[in-house]
């Protein structure tokens, strides 16, 4: 169901693809192997920095290669730093004003979780528990915009930025926030609304919004929420994340004596986003409840791709509202926003068939 209308699509939307390391559960048939190619191994790999290669050999026939280019692609061999570097420049642009959104994307196992929070066990799901170098983009990313905020303070000490946080878990299209008191709140139906505030941001009132003067506070926020993160294992791979985790960050300068700026003014607004996975059913072997979750993937991701086509097309109206996922994310998808997705995926033949489909979708989303 993903769009055919994203070929055009470029400037404010960037594509980079991280090809994961080949694990040990890459090599298990369990019965998911592509038909296409049903022999383990290892086929996906970096070209290039731009190119990705996909090389299926099939008994008897001879091998193909398929090739796939993004702004930046990276091998197995790629650290969390150089990931993290390249996205420097686009969290630079908050200072202009610039919203941004980066997410990341792709099946259960392929990577997401590990590229946006760190590496997790499964005796520790908190995520966070890494060593340094291996921490992902989220609270890298935490880190750089503390150090913004004491730019900020340096360059005018009256503007004293503040950095205001909301962690939310989108699950069947429900929205639960992972920071209210109440740890079951969730937003359905009618309690779920979004309104305009007078800057021209989109904010859900309901929702927790906690001031953070840290980064060690916020990224103390980001492991509260991460724990309390609805979580399902299916066949494909035991934890599976089957919901969206959204971190947004708002930053603002504060009205106070001698300030010229209009009190509470927005700089920009910055959204973290691990997908849920983007697998078919049929690949994860879900039934019942599970294949209801999947359903609701699906159907959040179409609605992503609905949203990246419309853009595309500068369509005067642009379906942010047809799911919860594109609702959150309307100020940071789309205008003069800036969005980068994250394509993770696997290397190994088993997942091909599953990758294919990402690759594609990757590749036309730019
Ligand atoms: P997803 O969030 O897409 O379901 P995960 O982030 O949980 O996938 O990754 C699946 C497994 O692969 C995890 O055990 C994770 O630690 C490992 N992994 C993913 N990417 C890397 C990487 N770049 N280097 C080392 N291990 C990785």
């Amino acid at each position: 169901a993903l769009h055919n209308s994203l070929v055009e699509l470029k400037g404010n939307i960037r594509v980079h693809c991280r090809i994961r390391p080949f694990l040990s559960f890459d090599n298990k048939l369990d019965g998911s192997a592509s038909q296409n190619c049903p022999t383990p191994g290892e086929v996906v790999h970096a070209a290039d920095d731009e190119t990705v290669l996909v090389r299926c050999a099939l008994p008897g026939r001879p091998t193909t290669d398929k090739t796939y280019s993004f702004e930046r692609v990276y091998g197995p061999a790629a650290s969390q730093a150089v990931v993290f570097e390249d996205l420097r420049p686009l969290l630079i642009s908050l200072l202009d004003g610039y919203n941004v959104c980066i997410m990341a994307y792709g099946q259960t196992g392929s990577g997401k979780s590990y590229t946006m929070l760190g590496p997790h066990s499964e005796d520790d799901p908190t995520l966070l528990s890494g060593a340094r170098e291996d921490l992902g983009i989220i609270p890298r990313a935490a880190e750089e915009l503390f150090r913004y905020t004491l730019w900020l303070i340096s360059e005018n000490p009256s503007r004293s930025p503040k950095v205001d946080v909301s962690i939310v878990e989108i699950y069947n299209n429900n929205v639960f926030d992972l920071l209210a008191k109440d740890n079951s709140t969730v937003m359905s139906g009618t309690k779920f609304q979004m309104v305009s505030t007078q800057e021209g941001r989109s904010e859900v009132p309901r929702l927790t919004c906690r001031a953070v003067t840290s980064a060690v506070e916020f990224v103390g926020l980001i492991h509260r929420g991460v724990k309390l993160r609805v979580q399902h294992p299916t066949l494909v791979h035991k934890n599976s994340s089957r919901s969206h985790l959204m971190v947004t960050a708002t930053l603002t300068t504060a009205s106070s004596l001698g300030s010229t700026d209009p009190p509470g003014q927005a700089l920009a607004r910055l959204q973290l986003v691990d997908l849920a996975g983007s697998e078919c059913a049929a690949v994860s072997g879900v039934t019942g409840s599970a294949l209801k979750e999947t359903s609701f993937i699906n159907r959040s991701l179409a609605a992503l791709a609905d949203v990246l086509g419309a853009l595309s097309e500068h369509r005067d109206h642009i379906p942010y509202r047809n799911s919860k996922l594109t609702h959150l994310l309307q100020d940071s998808i789309g205008g003069d926003a800036k969005l980068l997705m994250i394509l993770c995926v696997s290397p190994g033949q088993k997942h091909m068939a599953e990758t294919l489909r990402g690759l594609t979708f990757g590749a036309r989303a730019r």
